[in-house]
């Protein structure tokens, strides 16, 4: 099992992922993606929006700062509270359900009572600091969504069921942010909030529950490392009929399971929250006594802890001609760089150009990498570490036959490829 340390070392050694306001000390649970990060945190988005390609699925892209009313709203000024306790001696707060003592983890002073402290961050949108003009940065992207249903009604007129699925950063005040990206305060969500009769909502479910799973499985993490994980009666949120958790083997829990995203029924608690008095009736949704409420069935993944996952299950140490080497097994469309272009000496001149052309050519295509510095077997190793699944040699055969050396980052297989041909073969294993 590779340790979260591991991981995040590599990740701040290669360029994927610095801790949040460095220079300055640090501020916990606020994390910097680096060049690396960005490009798989990119290619991760891609593969679910690729899932989320259907005729009956909307795309959306609602504000962070939001109407303190939303909140309101959806219950979170109320009850998205943690419980806390505060040490009377340094002042330092605790989640109560993470205390097992009276006494102060940090410095044994005594422990006040435990209250309830909204995660939400505030802020105030405009020149006047008054209770009007308070706003909140939206911790969670669904009731962006749910706010925008009727919206996307009136301007589609899609038939039940549909979906409306979204992408962006969300934001939560945790008392203890820990484990790397697995909890900050800052962080990405992938929701999809698929509306269906109420009927048809249990099938539904089930569907959604295994598309999801298929998608982690069809971009490489190992079966082995992910579970299903149903909710008992009991700790069901009071507005969900069913919820699923898709568990990874992080490796930070007791049993090494821990949630990488969960589907839940909604029921029609979010819709009879924005909109109390409409109904879906015929093929609309319109101020009447008659007619349903959709349900909604939810998968929401975020898109650090779904990085965090692959990072875990990609890294892999094992031994080539005697050499001890890091690679980082990514499914070829989540790498970071997809080929790295080496000109086999840096000093001969034809050959550089030659490998410029083949880098400019494969650039059109894919994200590509130049690396002209020290030895091959020096270069090979630097890119299994980052996880490239092919590397492209230009060198002197080059020039007399037109091929390039090909060289597999999983089997360090190589072979001789012309370079009309090569793009081709990458776009065949991409697919
Ligand atoms: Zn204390």
């Amino acid at each position: 099992m590779t340790s979260l340390e591991t991981i995040v070392s590599l990740a701040k050694r290669k360029g994927f992922v610095f801790p949040g306001s460095d220079i300055y000390g640090g501020l916990a649970g606020t994390w910097d993606y680096g060049p690396l990060g960005v490009l798989l945190k990119e290619n991760i988005k891609r593969e679910w929006w690729k899932s989320m390609r259907k005729p009956h699925i909307f795309p959306l892209d609602s504000a962070i700062i939001s109407s303190a009313k939303v909140w309101q709203s959806s219950g979170h000024t109320d009850h998205f509270t943690d419980p806390l306790v505060e040490c009377k001696k340094c002042k330092r707060r605790f989640r109560t359900d993470h205390i097992e003592d009276t006494k102060c983890p940090e410095c044994g002073g005594a422990l006040g009572e435990s209250r309830q402290f909204n995660m939400m961050f505030k802020t105030h949108a405009g020149a006047i600091e008054d209770e009007s003009a308070v706003a909140y940065l939206r911790p969670e992207t669904a009731q962006g969504i749910f706010i925008n249903f009727k919206n996307v009604v009136d301007a589609f007129h899609p038939k039940l069921a549909f979906g409306i699925a979204q992408i962006g950063k969300a934001f939560r005040n945790e008392i203890t942010p820990r484990n790397f990206v697995f909890r900050s305060r800052e962080f990405e969500q992938m929701e999809l909030e698929y509306f269906c009769d109420p009927k048809d909502a249990d099938q539904y479910f089930g569907e959604i529950r295994a598309m999801r799973m298929q998608w982690f499985l069809n971009l490489g993490i190992k079966k082995e490392n992910l579970r299903f994980r149903d909710y008992a009666g009991d700790e069901l949120a009071h507005y969900s009929k069913a919820t699923t958790d898709i568990e990874y083997r992080f490796g930070l829990s007791q049993d090494g399971f821990s949630e990488l995203e969960g589907v839940a029924n909604r029921t029609d608690f979010d819709l009879k929250n924005h909109f109390p008095e409409y109904h879906w009736t015929g093929d609309d949704f319109i101020k009447s006594d008659a007619g349903f409420v959709p349900n909604v069935i939810e998968p929401s993944v975020g898109v650090d802890r779904a990085f965090l996952a692959f990072m875990i299950d990609a890294y892999d140490e094992d031994e080539l001609a005697g050499d001890k080497r890091v690679v980082l097994r990514l499914h070829p469309r989540l790498a970071p760089i997809t080929v790295a272009v080496f000109p086999l000496v840096s000093n001969k001149e034809h050959i550089t150009e030659k490998a410029k052309e083949v880098f400019d050519v494969l650039s059109r295509e894919f994200m590509v990498r130049w690396d002209d510095i020290g030895n091959i077997g020096k270069r090979y190793r630097r890119q299994d570490e980052i996880g490239t699944p092919w590397c492209v040699t230009i060198d002197y055969q080059t020039l007399e036959d037109g091929t390039v050396t090909v060289r597999d980052r999983d089997t360090a297989k190589q072979e001789r490829v012309a370079i009309s041909e090569v793009a081709a073969l990458f776009r065949e294993k991409l697919i």
